[in-house]
């Protein structure tokens, strides 16, 4: 497996150079986005079941507001690192102006190992984390929602806390709630299925056609395994599935929604082997993470981690599209290799961006008191990502760029004139 060596905050500062030297980007404007604009930092205090307390590092990262209140999720993870949320502060700053909504970018993280908590001590964890933070967050302000190993329980905690602190009800606080406080049905799976988008739309650009097109996704977490079940419902062939253990492979296909029900049985889906419902001809192959991102498939959707994609291994991948449901899963090394192999890479800035288009149809919903069936959401949601991606296509034939870089040059640009326009510069 590739590993995360590489400092996420310097790869993601190396690719907005590359957008503000074709902007021509003047140097006052450069240093305002290539720093975040507020960090806090501070350690949580948790009451554990065995009655000790334990400190948690806790962050969060406010880059840029000039479009709007600032808006990124939080990870709950032993890996979240100041520089891991730096950068992922700035790609939601990308995102968010990319796709056209009204937000900055933010993220929040947690140093810790969720997986030993109690219940009882996650939520202590998640409701000390608004109390810290309290100040900062807010419908006009800040507005978290969930990223790796967080969920709409944890959501709903931080909502809880939130209201109780200050005193009034604020459903547009936080998104990706559960839909009893003001959660919507589609948000949970708005990251998979805008992926799925993305995935049909380089695929009609590429003529590639949905029953003979095969997909390996790294990680079968939330994204993950809702791309994996629309693009199954598509016509497309996953063939390979990972999480954090391991990896099967079978060439003639897997069911998502069979080998999601055996992962939440046996924890692994490296248990998921067997001939039947998971896998549709014979048993499929236990693969290892590394070899499934140098499968000879059409489609790679990394939807795990940062960093998977370096210049150690680029040249082995053999996959015609990458589609970056992770954020930041490429380094910018390994981008000018796979460039150079003519493999087109859609970037996460747009490729996960229906994530954060959930969100602000979430937002939008609380601040209105009005909601929409999940099928409205999922029509407005296709409509923005379908926009988004032929701009980019557009942008990166103007300039000869790669999609990253057509990504930037219009996300950057966007948040550097409103910079201005506010008297920023
Ligand atoms: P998740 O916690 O639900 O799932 C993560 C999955 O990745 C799990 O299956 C885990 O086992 C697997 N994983 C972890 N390390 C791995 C490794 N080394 N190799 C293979 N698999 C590994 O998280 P998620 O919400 O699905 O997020 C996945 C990625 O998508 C992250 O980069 C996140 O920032 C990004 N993202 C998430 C959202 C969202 O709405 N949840 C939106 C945009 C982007």
């Amino acid at each position: 497996m590739a590993t995360s060596a590489i400092n996420p905050f310097e790869s993601a500062k190396k690719q907005l150079k590359i957008a503000a030297d074709i902007l021509n980007l003047d140097k006052k404007t450069l240093a305002i986005l290539s720093q975040p604009k507020r960090e806090l930092s501070d350690d949580i205090p948790v009451r554990m079941d065995d009655g000790s307390t334990q400190n948690f590092n806790s962050l969060r990262v406010q880059h840029n507001d000039a479009l709007g209140p600032f808006k990124g999720g939080i990870r709950f993870s032993p890996q979240v690192s100041i520089d891991e949320v730096r950068a992922l502060a700035m790609w939601m700053t990308w995102k968010t102006s990319l796709v056209g909504l009204p937000f900055g970018g933010a993220k929040g993280g947690v140093i810790c190992d969720p997986k030993k908590f109690s219940k009882r001590e996650l939520e202590r964890l998640s409701r000390g984390y608004v109390q810290q933070f309290v100040e900062y967050i807010g419908p006009d302000k800040d507005i978290p929602a969930p990223d790796v190993y967080t969920n709409a329980q944890i959501m709903a905690w931080m909502l809880d806390e939130y209201e109780k602190l200050t005193g009034h009800h604020a459903p547009g606080a936080f998104t990706g709630k559960p839909v009893e406080i003001g959660g919507i049905g589609a948000r949970e799976s708005a990251t998979g299925y805008g992926g799925a988008v993305a995935v049909q739309q380089v695929a009609k650009l590429l003529k590639l056609k949905p029953k003979s097109t095969t997909v390996a996704i790294q990680g079968f977490g939330n994204v993950g395994h809702y791309a994996a079940q629309f693009l199954h419902d598509a016509g497309y062939k996953v063939v390979a599935l990972s999480d954090s253990q391991g990896a099967i492979y079978n060439k003639s296909g897997l069911n998502p929604a069979a080998a999601m029900t055996c992962k939440i049985e046996k924890g692994k889906i490296a248990e998921c082997y067997y001939r039947g419902s998971v896998v549709n001809g014979s048993k499929a192959d236990v693969i290892t993470n590394d070899e499934l991102l140098e499968l000879g498939v059409d489609v790679l959707i990394p939807a795990a981690l940062e960093n998977q994609i370096t210049a150690k291994n680029a040249n082995s991948i053999k996959a015609k599209v990458v589609v970056e449901l992770a954020n930041g899963p490429t380094t910018p090394d390994a981008d000018k290799i796979l460039y150079e192999k003519k493999i087109v890479a859609v970037p996460d800035t747009l490729a996960n961006s229906g994530g954060v288009i959930g969100s602000y149809f979430e937002w939008v919903q609380n601040n209105y008191g009005y909601y929409w069936t999940d099928d409205e959401v999922h029509e407005r949601l296709s409509k923005l990502v379908i926009s988004a991606f032929n701009k980019v296509v557009a942008k990166s034939e103007e300039h000869s760029v790669n999609m990253r870089t057509g990504a930037y040059l219009l996300a950057v640009h966007r948040v550097a004139n409103a910079i201005e326009l506010r008297g920023g510069v």
